[in-house]
């Protein structure tokens, strides 16, 4: 869509063909049950430059995201308000901050690139961020923005997160909470902003082969999941390893309430609750994401349901037994951001084919802003060559 909406603008003529039912793919609103959810809690963050541009070129309010300033907060009373709070956090040892001050001199002298890419574990050994720190602040953020368990995670995609978040401008590391459905947060907008400069956003449209389309259309973007390539592209799909995020939907009663959007958790299955009331008005709602490989891959959804509960009610008191719930497994939620991934590039042999999709940045981890800045890259290469 982000592809879509930059030709658009550009006025350019776009068709695009989505095989769903509702434009967004791995950030979408799903029917399940007779109930609107999203097929997973995302979250963006300040640093996402080009989506949130592009939000506002296709018109969404900024009243569709709540921004606030990092604040990890968690159920066992652990609390780190902005980045400067690592220094000021009286739960941080004073030697673990004099380190992490000299992690972040280290690695803004080398202008936060590694000579070598190790994992997020070695990094963090490294430089001696493994404590409290690394239980609350690194590891956790890893997994969250990389999907992937620091001991596989990629120490030079996470080194550019911490440059573009925690080291970047004023209000990159803020914390950005949709307010509305993912498809309403940026995939429908896009598609009546593509039907309003010309073009067609055709849902309940897969393409099953490409040739006719190079034939009907001047340039053809494939701007499917790394896993759908290979139906489209088999020559080209590398063998991706893929990472899990798991979302678990609680009902509770509408008093039910976390005390702030994001709750964390450091042990056990849950990794963050999102309190649904504070965000899209569904009162007593929680959502619990689990992201990345784990044992939960075992469990039952009905086992995984009963751990988030139980979770939840150690931290919640009183809290009741929920009225419903749901759990969402999306099995391949990104491509693992592994060091030394090979990446593909957008273009391909083919001089009117282009691809897009977060699998292709090579700097970035596989989020909704490398999804975003490849399709422009794309885009921007059919206005300047056609
Ligand atoms: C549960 C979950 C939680 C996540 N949380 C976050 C988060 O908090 N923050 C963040 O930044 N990122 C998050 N992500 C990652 C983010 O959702 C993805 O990086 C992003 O959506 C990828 O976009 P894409 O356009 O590259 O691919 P996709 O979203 O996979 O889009 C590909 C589209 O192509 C369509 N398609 C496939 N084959 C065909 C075909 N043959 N014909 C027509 N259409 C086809 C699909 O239906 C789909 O709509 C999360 C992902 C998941 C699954």
């Amino acid at each position: 869509m982000a592809a879509a909406v930059t030709l658009a603008a550009k006025g350019m003529p776009v068709t695009v063909f989505e095989s769903g039912p509702v434009p967004g793919g791995r950030a979408r609103r799903v029917t399940t049950d007779g109930r609107e959810l999203d097929n997973g809690q995302h979250i963006l963050i300040g640093a996402y430059t080009e989506l949130l541009r592009l939000m506002q070129l296709v018109g969404v309010p900024s009243s569709a995201l709540l921004r606030m300033p990092l604040d990890l907060r968690y159920a066992d009373g652990f609390r780190l308000r902005g980045a400067l709070d690592l220094l000021f956090s009286g739960r941080i040892p004073f030697r673990e901050q004099v380190d992490a001050v000299r992690f972040f001199i280290s690695l803004k002298a080398k202008s936060f690139k590694l000579p070598e890419d190790i994992s997020v574990s070695a990094l963090l050994e490294q430089h001696r961020q493994n404590g409290v720190l690394g239980h609350y602040v690194w590891r956790p953020l890893c997994v969250s923005a990389l999907n992937t368990p620091p001991e596989q995670a990629s120490a030079q995609v996470f080194a550019t997160v911490l440059r573009d978040s925690i080291a970047g401008p004023s209000g990159a590391s803020d914390f950005l909470l949709p307010r509305v459905d993912l498809s309403r947060l940026f995939p429908e907008p896009a598609s009546e902003f593509v039907a309003k400069h010309g073009g067609e956003v055709r849902t309940n449209s897969p393409v099953r082969e490409l040739a006719a389309l190079q034939k009907e259309f001047g340039a053809v973007i494939v701007a499917v999941g790394p896993h759908q390539l290979k139906a489209l592209l088999p020559d080209l799909a590398p063998a991706y390893e893929y990472q899990p995020i798991y979302t678990c939907y609680l009902q509770y009663p509408e008093s039910v309430q976390l005390g702030g959007p994001m709750l964390g958790f450091s042990e056990g299955l849950v990794q963050w609750a999102f309190d649904r009331a504070a965000l899209t008005g569904e009162r007593g709602l929680i959502a619990c994401v689990i992201s990345a490989q784990g044992d939960h891959q075992q469990m039952t959804q009905e086992d995984i349901a009963a751990t988030c509960h139980a979770e939840l009610k150690a931290a919640i008191r009183e809290l009741p037994e929920p009225q419903w719930s749901r759990v969402i497994a999306e099995k391949r939620a990104t491509v693992a951001c592994v060091p030394k991934i090979k990446n593909l590039q957008f273009r391909t042999n083919h001089k009117s084919l282009f691809l897009a999709g977060d699998y292709l940045d090579a700097d970035y981890p596989p989020t909704l802003e490398a999804a975003v800045r490849s399709g422009i890259l794309a885009a921007n290469r059919i206005t300047e060559t056609h």
